[in-house]
């Protein structure tokens, strides 16, 4: 899966499509969630000594939100633009994520890797629920969505109370 074939990109454009599946091996070891298949679709074809690859992934990624931990679907469809060319190990590390090193002997082109990493930069800095989510209480752990709890906030939990303190010479 995810590979192309090197003789068949030397005579033509390759058109290719795959669907992989949400609990495939591939996404193991990563912080990756897929609660559905990945579908990707794609064009390859050389340019001078190197493979370009365009095409769309598609996907929904399972998140969790960074102030209750709920469940958030994010849903996925992205450009694919990759560049493959045959890379020397200085050039590749200087063109790390923008340029993949094509395999200089074998058959295949293997799209896994890179198309791991480019949906790993899909996923958001700060995923929340809903904008107005007001999190867990830090104090007894309860949803402050669903529930109110009596909790009173700490003497000095504020951001600035710190400062409160802080004299000046
Ligand atoms: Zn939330
Ligand atoms: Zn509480």
């Amino acid at each position: 899966m995810l590979k192309l074939s090197l003789a068949a990109l030397s005579r033509e454009e390759v058109h290719a499509q795959w669907e992989i599946p949400a609990d495939h091996p591939m996404w193991e070891n990563t912080r990756l969630e897929l609660s559905e298949p990945l579908h990707v679709e794609v064009f390859a074809h050389e340019v001078g000594e190197g493979v370009l690859v365009r095409g769309r992934m598609r996907t929904v990624l399972d998140l969790s939100c960074r102030r209750c931990l709920t469940r958030v679907r994010r849903e996925i469809d992205e450009p694919v633009d990759l560049l493959f060319e045959p890379l020397t190990g200085e050039e590749r590390d200087e063109l790390e994520g923008e340029v993949y090193p094509l395999p200089m002997r074998g058959t295949e082109l293997d799209l896994s890797e890179s198309l791991r990493e480019q949906l790993l930069l899909t996923i958001p800095e700060y995923v929340i629920c809903a904008e107005a989510c007001r999190g867990l209480c830090p104090q007894c752990g309860v949803d402050r969505n669903q529930a109110t709890c009596e909790c009173t906030p700490e003497q000095g939990s504020g951001p600035w109370d710190a400062l409160k303190n802080f004299t000046f010479d």
